[in-house]
Formats: C-alpha cells, sequence, structure tokens
C-alpha cells in the first residue's frame, strides 16, 4: 500500500495545477491502493469521495505545491478517519481502575495483558492480573509466566469456577491488596458465537470494568472489522488494541475499525516480547499509511539535533540541488547524534519495519562509508558526477575498501539525495498548512 499511494503520489508532484480529471485519476488509485490494504469496503468509499470534494476546488489552488496539497489532504483526512488525537486509558476516579481484555482466540489478549500491565506498572501503578481464560489449555500458565516476566501478580482459580466467579474473587484480592489496576484476560473462541458473548456480558455487569479493550489482530483485515462491529454491538467496548502491526504494513484494519466502530484504537502491538506495546497515534499511522514512514518524527527528531544554521543551509543546498558528498559525511556525523541507525532507517519512507529486522544494520559499515568519502578529492565530493570507473577503483584503494562498495555508496547517495528533497517538500507543506503534524 505505502508504494502504491507513493507512486500516485509522486505523480502528481511538479505539476502545476490540480484539476478535476487529476484529482479523480489519483483517488482511483488511492482506493484501489486502500482495497488492496484490506480496508473495508464502505470506509473506501467514504473516504474517497471526502478528499475528492475537498481536493477539487479552491483550496488546491492555493501556493502549495498540487502534489503536497494532495498529501496534505489525504493525510489529514486518514488521520481523521482514525481518531485525531491519541486516546489514552481512563482510570477510575476511586481505584482500583478495572479493564477487561477480549477478542478472539489468538488476537492477542493474554500478550497484551502483561504488556499493558507492565507498561502501567512502568508509570507508577500496581496492576493485578487475573486469569479469566478457563478453557483454553495452559492459558493461565501463560499469562503466569508473561506476570512474572513484568513482575507484576497473577491471581488464579485454575479451570473449575466460572470466569465470573474468577473475576468477582480476582477484584477482592486486588482491592485487599492494594492494586490499583486490575487486568482481567478472558476466553477468546475462534468465531464469535452467543456463548463467548453471553459470558462476557456476565463478566462486564458483575465486575462493571472501566475499560473494555478489544483486541484484534490486525493481520486479519476485512474480519477485523466484522469483530470490532460485532463484539462492540453485543458487549460494547471502550477501545481496539490492534495487534501484530509489526507482522504486515497493511493498516487496513486500523483505518476501518474505528471509522466502523466508533470507538478509538489505544494501543498497538509491534511484537511478540513485553515491551512491543506502544500507544496508538493516528497521525503518525496516517502517515505511515500513506508510505512517508515516520516522516514528520525524524523531521523532528532531525530539527531536535541538528545545529540549526547547518540545517538551513543543507536545506537550501538541497533545494538548489547542490547537495555534495562533503554534507553527506558532515550528516553522517548528525546522524549519529541521532541514535542508533536502525532506528532511524525505520522512520524513513519505504524502509519497514519488516524488512529492517531481517537487515542488520551494520554500525561498521558506517566506518566505511567515512572512509570511502575521505578518499575523494575536493572536487569529486562537491561534484559526484565526475566519479568514472578509474576514480572509483582508486577510491575503492584508499579506502581500504572495494569497488563495490563505493558504487554501493554512491548509490545510496543519490537516493539520500531524493530522500532529503522529499523531506523538504513535506515540510515546506508543514509550515504552510500548520494542520499538518
Ligand atoms: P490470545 O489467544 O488472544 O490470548 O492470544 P495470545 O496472547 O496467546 O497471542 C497469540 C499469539 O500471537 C502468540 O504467539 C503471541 O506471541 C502473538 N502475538 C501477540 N501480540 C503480538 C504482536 O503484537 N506481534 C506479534 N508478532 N505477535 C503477537
Ligand atoms: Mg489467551
Amino acid at each position: 500500500l505505502a508504494e502504491k499511494l507513493q507512486n500516485t503520489l509522486k505523480k502528481l508532484k511538479g505539476k502545476g495545477k490540480l484539476t478535476e480529471k487529476d484529482v479523480a485519476e489519483a483517488m482511483r488509485e488511492v482506493k484501489l491502493a486502500l482495497l488492496e490494504a484490506d480496508v473495508n469496503f464502505k470506509v473506501v468509499k467514504d473516504f474517497v469521495q471526502k478528499v475528492k470534494e475537498r481536493a477539487v476546488g479552491a483550496e488546491v489552488l492555493e501556493s502549495l505545491t498540487p502534489g503536497q496539497q494532495i498529501i496534505k489532504i489525504v493525510n489529514e483526512e486518514l488521520t481523521e478517519l482514525m481518531g485525531q488525537t491519541q486516546s489514552k486509558l481512563t482510570f477510575a476516579s476511586k481505584p482500583p481502575t478495572v479493564i477487561m481484555l477480549v477478542g478472539l482466540q489468538g488476537a492477542g489478549k493474554t500478550t497484551t495483558c502483561g504488556k499493558l500491565a507492565g507498561l502501567l506498572k512502568k508509570q507508577g501503578k500496581r496492576p493485578l492480573l487475573i486469569a479469566g481464560d478457563i478453557y483454553r489449555p495452559a492459558a493461565i500458565k501463560q499469562l503466569q509466566v508473561v506476570g512474572g516476566q513484568v513482575e507484576v501478580p497473577v491471581f488464579t482459580m485454575g479451570d473449575k469456577m466460572s470466569p465470573v466467579d474468577i473475576a468477582k474473587a480476582g477484584f477482592e484480592h486486588g482491592v485487599n491488596h492494594g492494586n490499583d489496576v486490575i487486568i482481567i484476560d478472558t476466553a477468546g473462541r475462534l468465531h464469535i458465537n452467543e456463548e463467548l458473548m453471553e459470558e462476557l456480558q456476565n463478566v462486564k455487569s458483575t465486575i462493571k470494568p472501566h475499560e473494555i479493550l478489544l483486541v484484534v489482530d490486525s493481520m486479519t483485515g476485512q474480519d477485523a472489522v466484522n469483530v470490532a462491529e460485532e463484539f462492540n454491538g453485543k458487549l460494547g467496548i471502550d477501545g481496539v488494541v490492534l495487534t501484530k502491526l509489526d507482522g504486515d504494513t497493511r493498516g487496513g484494519a486500523a483505518l476501518s475499525v474505528r471509522s466502523v466502530t466508533h470507538k478509538p484504537i489505544k494501543f498497538v502491538g509491534l511484537g511478540e516480547k513485553l515491551e512491543d506495546l506502544e500507544p496508538f497515534y493516528p497521525d503518525r499511522m496516517a502517515s505511515r499509511i500513506l508510505g512517508m514512514g515516520d516522516v514528520l518524527s525524524l523531521i523532528e527528531k532531525a530539527q531536535a539535533s541538528f545545529d540549526a544554521e547547518k540545517a538551513k543551509d543543507l536545506h537550501n543546498k538541497i533545494k538548489t540541488q547542490q547537495f555534495t558528498f562533503e554534507d553527506f559525511l558532515e550528516q553522517l556525523q548528525q546522524m549519529k547524534n541521532m541514535g542508533p541507525l536502525s532506528q532511524i532507517l525505520e522512520m524513513i519512507p519505504g524502509v519497514g519495519g519488516k524488512q529492517l529486522k531481517n537487515l542488520e544494520v551494520d554500525e561498521k559499515e558506517l566506518l566505511h562509508i567515512q572512509a570511502i568519502i575521505q578518499s575523494m578529492t575536493r572536487e569529486e565530493r562537491l561534484n559526484p558526477s565526475m566519479i568514472n570507473g578509474s576514480r572509483r577503483k582508486r577510491i575503492a584503494l584508499g579506502s581500504g575498501t572495494t569497488v563495490q562498495q563505493v558504487n554501493r555508496l554512491m548509490k545510496q547517495f543519490e537516493q539520500t539525495r531524493k530522500m532529503m528533497k522529499q523531506f523538504t517538500d513535506m515540510e515546506k507543506s508543514a509550515k504552510k498548512g500548520g494542520k499538518f503534524k
């Protein structure tokens, strides 16, 4: 999806004016890309319509380039679709706060219980986990293991009592032991059925949780929407946790779950490890879906650690296409101040988390790059196009690398040049648009 949208949007860049036909054409591709990403059909239709209405007409004709304008609109509408601002947990005015996790089997409830408990503990809470899944073999043991890992107590009563009784006894246990957050793990089913819903309704009406969080596997695409709709209709939910966003870049579920249920996505699961839980940021997700990676947070990060004057200088050079190896070298040094390379790469458009995991980012590689650039003459650094075959050979020898490595760097340099150009374009649109963040 990311790639597709990016291509579409790229096509729009550099055109003088956005005509109705341009918009229609672009939106047809946006629509296909969204559908391909398993976004609910109706959601896609509404979305495309909305963007079309906004894009064709006066707004587009203002000072932004057409491409920037449409990126801005698509981005804003996507953000809006996913809830605009970050949605936090509601804590009870009088503790304990009770959080109940529900969802189908394998969605990630038990894992998320552990993640959430760990997160809340870090925030100074005293969570208690309650093992309410009495059906799945080893479910209780699993919760005990994750609870142990985050050092949060787990209340169990085996699998002979009903989930309602376990929840009730667990709640009392928590109250007596000063726990201020109680997280109930529940059983799922392979499919939604009456028995499951009745069971959950019973727990709900007995314990009256402050938060019922539906855990949804983001890999299930369209099904995620149906599941969310059912749970919300029959049980009533307060929010959604979207798991396994690390496994597949399709953000389809995130897009449609919110718009169909009108309930916010509160957290996302980004891996099997217990620290892999993050608050859900609609704006970031929108950017990601648009194939812009976490461009904006990268810009922020860069701004924080870049010398402001140098950055300005650099931007001017990029704008006038004067970005050279000298600047690249300087950039590499700046990057080191920004944090581990892998983290930075992750935020770069088109470099998905998945590819990245298979890709060992070798910090040694950075040293090679530095050596190569340092082996260039100043003239070569300022005018990379003059670096022909024999010069490459010389540079390789001088830096103790191979011609292939030099070639690779030349290519990377070209890409970086393009990427930096993209950033400045986006930044410009951010400044002018104001809301684009
Ligand atoms: P439950 O049946 O809903 O309780 O689901 P579990 O918590 O047992 O999780 C099912 C499987 O999904 C386990 O293998 C988890 O490790 C895995 N899982 C859960 N959340 C995530 C996630 O965010 N990313 C990845 N990659 N795997 C996850
Ligand atoms: Mg479970």
